[in-house]
């Protein structure tokens, strides 16, 4: 099997695995009682969350755990809304958001908040200008994700960080495809709140953390115990904290080797698409890109039966991101760059690993190279289009 689908969700490593075991069989203890068992617990998440907030350069008081990437996103949004309503009524957020943010935005303007979906260019980046002039007197937040899980394009973070707070409005954004995969200092980039999710980063599924700076004003996102400073209640997931901190050591620990084997590795497999499929382009920014992602559309082609055909031959790939595969809904996030419905159909992402080898590549570029071949010998649209060019 090749596993090319690591936007979607990664292995977890067998290191992490190895550090979250014990905490399901021998420290099985509650963090919130006294006795050792779970004094034992509670050190394990006091220690997660000192090692979590280091990875951004934050303090461990402003990491929040909660069960993920979606929950992160629906906290930050409606707790901020919630807290800020008196200033304003405003958000500011991308086309291209994950659907955790977008249908949270879509549930916030039915209770009277007002959302601008700012437009991004042609690879995927939002207009700073654009920015700048949506933002109002009442505008309480701006939401742009720092990494796109389709296309991959990285935001201008550090620009939007500065407008934000410049003009006194709450930065969020949406790591969690950023997180453990490139670099990222809360401070220098003047974020106010992070989303970012354990499984995304070799770490274990339903865990990840909201970073919310010192100062934000928020709300208690889910109401019973005092766990998460009061905020997030509910029995810490001790196994799920301890493998989220394992995963994060592991990636700033791989990160530097990571990112330059995938970029090169993705730039080989971009450049191999490009020459050997024609009537294919690849959608994204070439540079500004996370380094294990390639989206491609190849023209008359339906992704699904490639992924179907890809799957035949043991790869795993993606014809968009996960949570829009099995609907006939073309990507919101193709739509939003500019690519026409049937164009947007006929898409295809792979998303790389430490683990992906140059043979793999080879491998799939072979088997894509047939299955490219034989669906366009089934369709009118291409037939047509043959015809056309004699
Ligand atoms: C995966 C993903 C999410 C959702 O994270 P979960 O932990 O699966 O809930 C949110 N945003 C982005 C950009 C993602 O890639």
């Amino acid at each position: 099997m090749i596993y090319l689908d690591n936007a979607a969700t990664t292995k977890t490593a067998p290191e992490v695995v190895d550090a979250m075991l014990p905490y399901f069989s021998e420290y099985y203890g509650n963090p919130s009682t006294i006795y050792s068992l779970g004094a034992t617990a509670k050190k394990a998440v006091t220690k997660s969350r000192e090692t979590i907030a280091s990875a951004i350069g934050a303090r461990p008081e402003e990491i929040y755990f909660t069960a993920g990437g979606s929950e992160s996103d629906n906290w930050a949004l409606k707790a901020t809304a919630e807290a800020y309503a008196e200033k304003g009524k405003h958000i500011i957020t991308s086309k291209i958001e994950h659907h955790a943010i977008l249908h949270t935005c879509e549930y916030l303007e039915k209770r009277g908040f007002e959302i601008t979906y700012l437009d991004v260019d042609s690879d995927g980046l939002i207009d700073l200008e654009q920015l700048k002039q949506a933002i109002r007197p009442d505008t309480i937040l701006i939401s742009i994700m720092f990494a796109n899980n389709e296309i991959g394009t990285i935001e201008p973070i550090a620009e939007i960080g500065a407008i934000a707070k410049e003009r006194g409005v709450l930065f969020h954004t949406d790591a969690v495809q950023a997180f453990g995969q490139i670099p990222i200092h809360v401070d220098e980039l003047n974020i106010d709140m992070l989303s970012a999710s354990g499984h995304k980063l070799n770490g274990p599924k339903g865990i990840g953390f909201l970073y919310i700076r010192k100062g934000v004003k928020s709300r208690s996102f889910i109401h019973g115990g005092a766990q998460e400073r009061g905020r997030r209640a509910g029995t810490e997931n001790v196994p799920g904290i301890v493998g989220l901190s394992a995963a994060t050591e592991r990636a700033l620990r791989i990160m530097p080797e990571k990112i330059k084997k995938e970029t090169e590795l993705r730039d080989y497999l971009i450049g191999k698409l490009e020459t050997e499929i024609p009537y294919g382009w690849l959608n994204g920014h070439r540079t500004k890109r996370l380094p294990g992602n390639v989206n491609f559309s190849f023209r008359y082609i339906e992704g699904e039966s490639m992924l179907i055909l890809l799957d035949g031959k043991g790869v795993c790939a993606s014809s968009g991101s996960a949570c829009t595969s099995g609907s006939l809904d073309p990507s919101h996030v193709l739509l939003a760059i500019g690519l026409k419905h049937e164009d947007a159909h006929g898409s295809l992402r792979l998303t790389l690993s430490e683990e992906t080898s140059k043979a793999d590549i080879d491998f799939v570029v072979e088997e894509l190279k047939k299955i490219v071949q034989r669906l366009r010998e089934m369709s009118p649209l291409y037939e047509d289009f043959i015809k056309s060019q004699k």
